[in-house]
């Protein structure tokens, strides 16, 4: 589980451990940095290239935040998408920090004042989206400051065989050769072998200081748990997070507008999110989901970088996604502020096939043949790895660890349904499948589920001595079962629609394309067990993480800052996260100085927020900002 660096990684000399602490406790009230934070920071620090892998919630921006707030200069941050640039700005600024993003979305008036803002070198962060940093005007303007330290976020996106390849991200090569002394930074959560190389070469990292974090993110629970019915499997994990928020991922469009339809039938808060609605419907949802207006967004991978609530507390997917980084990567949207959160995947074998699919169609579809097919192959490879993934078997931490290239020690992680005892009664249900679906065969489309539960069981009744069926060679082929479980696995061949079923009064079963294929032995069947209420129950009144806390303050500190964000029209976040205000929840600080104690309180948010967060925990009512 050790982090791993580079030989001769950089470290911080003792005045700047001083002036790294100094920074870190004025901006942002933390008290120490975060593993190989200090060694991101001294490479750039020391003007050397680095690649820096942290999963998300590492804390990647603190390692290009720090630098230019020490040593008073400009540095540029290349950012993917809007949204994220503007995020990071309001949090930077409601920190005290001088930041500015430059992007396509700003009005001109806006644009002219931050670029007479960063003539005058007021800022220590700029924000650009990677292809405005080629612009002949930005560049002119970013040398007038003598730029001299890029920090590239999300750096897997110029890699096309990361999950997220955005060809705009290929401009940076132009980096070197226009600020060849200039030193050039790579953060990203993506960290197989390939990409990184990628990564590497693609920027021309000059001999660069490799840091990759520990990817395991201990405060997340994984359950990969086959789907049974989705809607009731959806609604049980929702239960435990009552009011918390949530996010869905679904495969299709189809899929997210008929899960939060029915969330809303049931009294969820919930909105579904995919690349087909309107932009500005899509600004919608995501705002609402910030200003906490809704609790769960239903969406397809289209939801992703950029959301900004780091309260996730439950991110759940209503079937499998098409690879372990993607997976990776949307889990890794729960409990950014490193506060417990719970994944949960309910999966279907028929997934598989339906990525497939789809996979084969947009490679059908592209314009560059030869391409596509690399790709494809490429994509079809990730997609099995995923697959494997999903069966029951190894610590769900250790096999996202190793996936990543790194070793896991932990003998019982405590938080993934392998090590929990969950999966325990999940069984292979190929052979009882095969069983079941042999004697369908020989009962020729006639018969429906009872009379195939029958003649499996071996049942002496009339029916089966006219009809002969006590002949059949399936007759009593599952005898030492019960009749109710056999009858509980057929209705999931039919739930899974592994064996087909008629609409009629009678229905009756036959053998589909699927069916021939677990009889070939091409495809594996999982049965979930009748469902005893499992022991899950991460409640807010146990957990480590809120020992000590007053849940009834906690609660009404939350709905303060929802107040305050949206008087501010900021994220939550923006003005303390969870963890800062669980700490305030257990603390009940009295004082100033007191207050700045509590975990994510510094100066300009004590400034800002101090009088009236002291008031609410003393019990007072003070009316924010109202007349
Ligand atoms: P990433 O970009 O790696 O996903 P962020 O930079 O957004 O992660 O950091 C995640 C959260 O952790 C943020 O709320 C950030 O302020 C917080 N954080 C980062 N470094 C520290 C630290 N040293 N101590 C406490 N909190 C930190
Ligand atoms: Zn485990």
């Amino acid at each position: 589980m050790e982090p791993h660096v580079t030989e001769n990684s950089p470290t911080l000399s003792d005045s700047q451990r001083a002036a790294v602490t100094e920074t870190l406790q004025r901006y942002w009230g933390y008290d120490e940095l975060r593993p190989l934070q200090s060694e991101a920071i001294a490479a750039t620090l020391a003007s050397r290239d680095s690649l820096v892998v942290l999963p998300t919630g590492g804390g990647k921006s603190l390692c290009y935040q720090i630098p230019p707030a020490i040593l008073g200069r400009t540095d540029v941050v290349v950012s993917p998408l809007i949204s994220l640039m503007k995020d990071q700005v309001d949090s930077l600024l409601a920190c005290g920090y001088p930041a500015a993003a430059i992007h396509s979305g700003m009005t001109p008036q806006e644009r002219r004042v931050a670029e007479s803002g960063i003539a005058a070198g007021e800022y220590r962060l700029i924000f650009v989206a990677p292809e405005r940093l080629v612009h002949r005007g930005f560049l002119t303007l970013l040398q007038g400051q003598s730029v001299c330290s890029f920090a590239i976020d999300e750096a897997h996106c110029i890699s096309h065989w990361g999950h997220n390849f955005r060809p705009e991200y290929r401009q940076l090569t132009v980096l070197r050769k226009r600020f060849p002394d200039a030193s050039v930074h790579a953060y990203t959560a993506t960290a197989t072998e390939r990409v990184r190389h990628d990564i590497i070469e693609q920027l021309g990292l000059r001999e660069p200081a490799v840091l990759v974090g520990c990817f395991d993110r201990p405060n997340l629970t994984y359950r990969l748990v086959p789907r049974n019915r989705i809607r009731h499997d959806v609604v049980e994990v929702l239960e435990r997070h009552r009011g918390e928020a949530a996010i869905i991922y679904c495969i299709s469009r189809a899929d997210t507008d008929r899960l939060s339809t029915y969330l809303q039938s049931e009294g969820y808060r919930a909105e579904s999110y995919h690349a087909g609605m309107e932009g500005s419907e899509r600004r919608r949802v995501q705002e609402a989901f910030s200003d906490e207006t809704i609790d769960i967004v239903v969406a397809t991978v289209a939801f992703g970088m950029g959301i900004d609530r780091s309260d996730v507390r439950c991110v759940i997917h209503a079937a499998m996604p098409k690879s372990i980084e993607h997976y990776q990567q949307e889990t890794g949207r729960a409990g950014r502020d490193g506060l417990e959160a719970e994944c949960a995947l309910f999966f279907s074998p028929a997934d598989t096939l339906r990525w497939q699919k789809l996979l084969e169609r947009s490679a059908a579809e592209s314009v560059n043949g030869l391409v596509a097919e690399e790709s494809l192959a490429a994509s079809v490879g990730l997609l099995d790895h995923m697959r494997k993934f999903c069966a029951p078997g190894v610590c769900r931490h250790q096999t996202l660890s190793e996936y990543f290239g790194q070793s896991y020690e932990n003998e019982d992680c405590g938080a993934c349904d392998v090590c929990l005892g969950e999966c325990d009664a999940l069984e292979d249900g190929t052979v009882n499948a095969q069983k079941i679906l042999s004697c369908v065969y020989r009962l020729k489309r006639e018969f429906g589920v009872s009379h195939v539960v029958d003649v499996l069981h071996g049942a002496e009744n009339e029916r089966v001595a006219q009809l002969d069926h006590d002949r059949l060679s399936t007759y009593g082929l599952m005898k030492d079962l019960t009749k109710k479980s056999i009858r509980n696995m057929v209705y999931q061949l039919v739930d899974q629609r592994l064996v087909g079923r008629t609409n009629d009064t009678y229905p009756t079963l036959h053998l589909n394309e699927r069916s021939a294929e677990i009889l070939r032995g091409e495809r594996q069947v999982w049965f979930v067990p009748q469902r005893t209420k499992t022991s899950v129950s991460r409640s807010k009144q146990d957990g480590d993480l809120w020992e000590g806390v007053d849940v009834d303050l906690f609660e009404r500190l939350r709905a303060l800052r929802l107040r305050l964000a949206r008087e501010r029209g900021v994220p939550s976040f923006v003005i303390f996260g969870d963890g800062s205000l669980r700490d305030m929840a257990r603390r009940r600080p009295r004082t100033a100085e007191e207050l700045l104690d509590v975990h994510g309180v510094g100066e300009k948010k004590l400034a800002d927020f101090g009088e009236i967060f002291l008031a609410e925990i003393a019990g007072e009512r003070v009316e924010a900002g109202e007349p």
